[in-house]
């Protein structure tokens, strides 16, 4: 079982605001920490006392939580607190780090937990982005969004359509009739193209070349830019891509962007693609490797480049571990 806190400050003293201020917390609140119903054991709201015209639990039952006990209190007169604030304590049976969200001027309460981490890991194919950004949420118990699989679920829409994935027109057309959506089972990423679970088909040589291909259309950017930015709105998270500290979240605190030589990183492809039973020739993956860190550097939008403000971290003489613990010490310290 997990308490997980949250204030917000209410405009004015009415039963609407204060109404409008508690859905806002508590949906805030069960969102950020993928609550379910079921999971939340119980809400215990505490309000100052200029809040006189509604109960903040009725509040919260008006607001669909049913299911739980609700209860609230009025805390004492302090000089110097905040005006019209709601304080809440949700304890729910989850095994998730809990993420306390504090709102309007009830941010300036809790800086030091209401902080939400948007990590940016860019790189080339091959750079260790994916297996390092799996740590990285499984240490910090936060989202893992890998974008890369998002632009192959495109690349394979084309394929299944027999679609040409340079052709802007026709792959437009084809994605407003298709939804690329992403979920999670287990916490892992499950990515489907019109519901159908497509995670393990897009990982082929010939789908790696075509997502590079199709990545470089504008309709396609957009689109995948804009579910991208959605699922990073809904809390922490760390994303790994091309252009995530440079477009997708120019905003994010922490970017990283790591690099190794084509050799070792055509290398670290070649193994991973035998464990999953693909064989190719080293010729051949440092070929396919060399010419989609072309075709990703040199196209118009969102190249693949190091953000200014990104720490660069070369991977070569390194694992995946050594690389995600430097990330992690380094968040760790800025925090
Ligand atoms: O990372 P991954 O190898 O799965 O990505 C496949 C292709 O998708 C990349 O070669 C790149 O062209 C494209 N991509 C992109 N922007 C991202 C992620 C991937 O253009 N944010």
């Amino acid at each position: 079982m997990k308490a997980i806190r949250g204030a917000i400050t209410v405009d004015a003293d009415s039963p609407e605001e204060i109404r409008k201020s508690v859905k806002e917390l508590l949906d805030t609140l069960k969102n950020r920490n993928c609550l379910t119903d079921s999971q939340i054991i119980c809400i215990m709201f505490s309000n100052t006392q200029d809040i006189r015209s509604y109960y903040p639990a009725k509040a919260g039952r008006e607001a669909g939580y049913v299911s739980c006990a609700l209860y609230s209190s009025v805390e004492p007169e302090i000089d110097g607190s905040l005006e019209k604030c709601i304080r809440v304590m949700i304890l729910a049976d989850t095994d998730r780090l809990p993420e306390h969200v504090y709102l309007k001027d009830a941010q300036n309460l809790r800086r030091d937990i209401s902080h939400k981490l948007n990590i940016a890991i860019d790189g080339p194919a091959g750079s260790g982005k994916s297996t390092v950004a799996k740590i990285i949420s499984e240490k910090f118990d936060i989202l893992y969004l890998d974008t890369g699989a998002m632009y192959r679920a495109c690349a394979l829409a084309c394929l299944h359509n027999g679609i040409d994935v340079k052709n802007q027109t026709a792959v437009g057309e084809l994605l407003k009739k298709t939804e690329i959506s992403v979920e999670y089972r287990d916490g892992l990423q499950v990515t489907k193209i019109n519901g159908k679970d497509v995670s393990a088909e897009i990982r082929t040589p010939e789908i790696s070349m075509s997502a590079s291909a199709v990545s470089a259309l504008k309709c396609v950017r957009e689109e995948m830019v804009r579910i991208q930015r959605k699922i990073a709105e809904t809390g922490s998270c760390v994303l790994d891509g091309r252009d995530i500290g440079t477009n997708v979240l120019p905003d994010a605190e922490y970017k990283f962007f790591l690099t190794a030589s084509p050799e070792v990183r055509a290398e670290r492809r070649l193994k991973e693609n035998r464990l999953k039973g693909i064989e190719q020739s080293f010729e051949a993956v440092l070929n396919e490797i060399k010419q989609r860190d072309s075709q990703d550097m040199e196209r118009t939008i969102a190249p693949l480049v190091k953000a200014s403000d990104a720490v660069e971290i070369i991977t070569d003489a390194m694992n995946a571990e050594e690389v995600a613990d430097s990330i992690i010490n380094y968040i760790q310290r800025k925090i």
